[in-house]
């Protein structure tokens, strides 16, 4: 059912040649966003996949992560923390360094966001190298949290970003 629901859903993913640089395929989800049964659909697909998963929150990523996770926390009534870019969150954080292709990155979480033992849902669009999902696991595990998954609307399967992510369950709606 759920591989059903992905294919239906490839046509509201548009594919963006060079973008941001030369050589990369974006994928836009912003039509798929922009429709609501689709966004409904996409929504309902990822708590079909993460099915079975026990957790008590989910963490999910600025900004494109938080479209996502966000409804997914609301219909499945978890809890809901934002991982985000350096600076932006008010108190007091931990924060992950990270490689991007091109240089470095950095997300951050306030620290009283997860407690020890919490079961956390890593969430995002798109995985791509598994960078960003690697750093946010390193923050929970930091946190005493446990990463109890990953999940994604879209794995860009060439990259094997899968191979960052170690041992844990990792569901995703559709390949691209
Ligand atoms: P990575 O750390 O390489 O797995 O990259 C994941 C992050 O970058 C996610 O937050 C994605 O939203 C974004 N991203 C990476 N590659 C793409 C792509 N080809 N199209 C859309 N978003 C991407």
């Amino acid at each position: 059912a759920t591989q059903g629901a992905g294919e239906a859903l490839r046509r509201w993913v548009r594919r963006v040649p060079d973008h941001p640089v030369p050589g990369v395929t974006f994928l836009d989800i912003t039509p798929l966003l922009g429709h609501g049964p689709a966004f409904r659909q996409a929504v309902d697909a990822l708590a079909a996949a993460v099915a079975g998963l026990e957790f008590d929150r989910i963490l999910a990523i600025e900004a494109r992560g938080f479209l996502l996770g966000a409804p997914l926390a609301v219909q499945l009534g978890k809890g809901f923390v934002p991982a985000r870019k350096p600076g932006k969150l008010p108190l007091t954080v931990v924060r992950q360094a990270y490689e991007l292709e091109y240089g470095q990155a950095a997300i951050e979480v306030h620290r009283d966001a997860i407690a020890p033992g919490d079961r956390v849902l890593i969430v995002d669009d798109v995985l791509a190298t598994g960078g960003t999902s690697a750093a946010a696991a390193a923050l929970v595990e930091r946190l005493g949290g446990r990463v109890a998954g990953f999940a994604y609307l879209i794995e860009i399967a060439a990259l094997d970003g899968r191979r960052r992510l170690g041992d844990r369950p990792v569901r995703v709606v559709l390949r691209a």
